[in-house]
C-alpha cells in the first residue's frame, strides 16, 4: 500500500506539478497552502487539501495528524512552501526580511520537526526541503533571501546527519531559476525586470516546474538505502 505524502505549497508551481505527479500513481497526499481551491482544482480523489500556513505550527501539524489519521504515518514530506522577496538590503523593508525567513526556513523546521519523531520510531521516511542554488551560492539583490536558503542548506545537513542513524533520507533540493509564481512576489517592478531580463538575455527559459517535480519524485522513488542528499538543478543555459 502507497504510504501517506504532505506537500507544503501545492497551490502553484514545483508544488503543485509534484501533486499531479505522485497524484497521477495514486498516492494518498495531504496538499498544503493558504490558498486551497487551487488544489481542490487540481481534482485528486486520493489527495486531502488544506488552508494552512506553514508559519503556524498548530495547524500545521493538527493537518498532518488528520491526514494520518486516515491515511497512517507520513513517510515523506516535502517541505516546499517558500516566498521570494528579492531587494537590496541597503533599502528593503526589514518586513519582508521577516516574513521571508518566517516562512522559508521556520516554515521548513515546523514540517520536520511534525513528522521526524515518528520517522525515526519506524526508521524510515524521507524529507525534502526545497533549498536553492541561492541557498549555495550569492545572486544580486538576494541578500535576505539567500539568507533563508543558506538556512535551509545548512539546517538540512545538520539534520540529515542526525537521522541517518535512524535510516531516515533528509534531502535538499536546490533549483536554479525557473519560471513559476515565485517571482511574483517581490515588489521591485526593476529587479523583476532586471531577473527576466538575466535569463532572457542567456536564454535560461526552458526548464519547467515540472522537471524539478519529477527529480523530487525520482529522489524518493529510489530505495530507502539511497539519499540523493543534495541536488543541484538549473535549465542547461543558466550561467551563474
Ligand atoms: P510558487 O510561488 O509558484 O509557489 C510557492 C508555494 O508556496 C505556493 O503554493 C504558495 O501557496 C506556498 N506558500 C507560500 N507561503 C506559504 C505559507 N506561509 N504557508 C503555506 N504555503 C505557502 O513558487 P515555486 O514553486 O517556484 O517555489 C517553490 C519552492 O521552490 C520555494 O521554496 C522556492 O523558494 C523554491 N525555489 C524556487 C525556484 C524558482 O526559480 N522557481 C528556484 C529555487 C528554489 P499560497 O500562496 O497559496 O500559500
Amino acid at each position: 500500500m502507497k504510504k501517506l505524502i504532505v506537500i507544503t505549497g501545492a497551490s502553484s508551481g514545483f508544488g503543485m506539478e509534484l501533486a499531479k505527479e505522485f497524484g497521477k500513481e495514486g498516492y494518498p497526499m495531504l496538499l498544503l497552502a493558504r490558498e486551497v481551491e487551487p488544489m481542490e482544482a487540481l481534482n485528486i480523489e486520493s489527495a486531502i487539501c488544506k488552508k494552512v500556513d506553514v508559519t503556524n505550527r498548530e495547524e500545521f501539524e493538527s493537518a498532518v495528524r488528520e491526514a494520518e489519521e486516515k491515511y497512517g504515518k507520513a513517510d515523506l514530506i516535502v517541505n516546499n512552501a517558500g516566498i521570494m522577496l528579492l531587494g537590496d538590503l541597503a533599502n528593503q523593508d526589514p518586513v519582508e526580511w521577516k516574513k521571508m525567513l518566517d516562512v522559508n526556513v521556520l516554515g521548513v523546521m515546523n514540517g520536520m520537526q511534525i513528522v521526524m519523531e515518528d520517522m525515526k520510531e519506524r526508521r524510515t521516511g524521507t524529507i525534502i526541503n526545497l533549498s536553492s542554488i541561492a541557498g549555495l551560492k550569492a545572486f544580486p539583490n538576494h541578500a535576505a533571501y539567500c539568507a533563508s536558503k543558506y538556512g535551509v542548506t545548512g539546517l538540512t545537513e545538520v539534520v540529515r546527519g542526525e537521522l541517518s542513524s535512524y535510516n531516515v533520507r533528509v534531502l535538499s533540493i536546490c533549483p536554479g531559476a525557473v519560471s513559476t509564481g515565485l517571482l511574483g512576489h517581490t515588489t521591485n517592478q526593476s529587479i523583476i525586470d532586471g531577473y527576466n531580463e538575466w535569463k532572457e538575455s542567456i536564454g535560461a527559459t526552458n526548464i519547467k516546474a515540472n522537471d524539478i517535480a519529477k527529480t523530487i519524485k525520482y529522489a524518493y522513488d529510489l530505495p530507502q538505502a539511497v539519499s540523493l542528499r543534495e541536488i543541484i538543478i538549473t535549465d542547461t543555459m543558466q550561467d551563474a
